[in-house]
């Protein structure tokens, strides 16, 4: 089974995220559980609580189909000790809320460097960062994203994600999102078939499918290769529609949420409709 949304907008209340996934025939859905932009949010009240566990309970969203996505603001790779402090502090924000509203999968950017400190360290720092988070919480999996390597954020290679996880201590609540147009900018190719199976053997061979938690699925306005994050519409980018195809005929990619992060929301509902009739086109054939 696929679960497959979008990074729907929380304005007017985290029940409207619920809402609006439903409103595209979503079974899958992204959100901020606060201002992304901001550090700090006042915390959730019960009415909020109670208001998004109810419209994802109408809509028949369990916690396994809800994927979100913390601040950009957070570096858990900090190089500063009173930055790393700051961020921390805003991350185990994050997995409490998510604790709170009842989601067992929080997405984020790993970190970066800024050119202070070595990749190794960084990536240290950003498992250490983690493992106290985890300490605090329960019953929420920390859900690394790869990123395309722009700037010094670390996370471009899957290597990098495999170093992560092997510094956390428990590894039942640690997993990934592989961002396709992330992948692709930083030079994994996706453009045909053969690609994709090269690829994903790659990612199944330094990490691991059993660490896989949740799919971003975006085409790429950037260059292959080029580091650089630029999303675009399924098959209007640079990767094409061949690899999201083939992603929907894979069962590796089952029962987690795939979710749109494309440029335009007007059509999301064509692009979700798009990739659940891929998980049947060969049996049509
Ligand atoms: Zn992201
Ligand atoms: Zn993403």
């Amino acid at each position: 089974m696929k679960y497959i949304g979008a990074h729907v907008s929380a304005a007017g209340g985290l029940e409207n995220a619920a809402i609006r996934a439903h409103e595209i025939d979503a079974t899958a859905f992204a959100l901020f559980t606060k201002n992304q932009r901001q550090w700090r949010a006042a915390p959730l009240s019960a009415d909020t609580i109670d208001a998004f566990k109810a419209a994802c309970e109408k809509y028949h969203y369990q916690p396994g189909q809800i994927l979100p996505h913390d601040s950009y603001l957070i570096n858990l790779g900090h190089p500063v000790a009173e930055a790393l402090e700051k961020s921390r502090d805003a991350f185990l924000d994050e997995m409490q809320r998510c604790e709170q509203l009842g989601l067992t999968l929080l997405n984020f950017h790993p970190g970066s460097h800024l050119m202070q400190i070595s990749e190794q360290d960084c990536l240290a720092r950003i498992a250490e960062s983690i493992n106290i988070a985890l300490a605090q919480t329960e019953g929420v999996t920390a859900v690394i994203e790869n990123t395309a390597g722009q700037g010094s954020n670390l996370g471009f290679r899957f290597e990098h994600l495999a170093a992560i996880i092997d510094g956390v201590e428990d590894k039942s609540r640690v997993g990934v999102c592989i961002d396709t147009c992330h992948a692709f900018a930083a030079g994994y190719d996706l453009r045909t078939e053969a690609d994709c199976e090269h690829t994903f053997n790659e990612f199944a061979r330094i990490v691991g499918f059993q660490y896989l938690r949740g799919m971003h699925l975006n085409d790429a306005k950037s260059e292959f290769a080029s580091r650089v994050d630029r999303h675009n519409s399924l098959g209007e980018g640079n990767i094409g529609h061949t690899a999201f195809s083939w992603i929907m005929r894979d069962a590796r990619f089952d029962g987690i949420p795939l979710i749109l992060e494309t440029i335009n929301p007007d059509i999301w509902a064509e692009e979700i409709a798009w990739l659940k009739a891929q998980q049947t086109r060969e049996a049509a054939a």
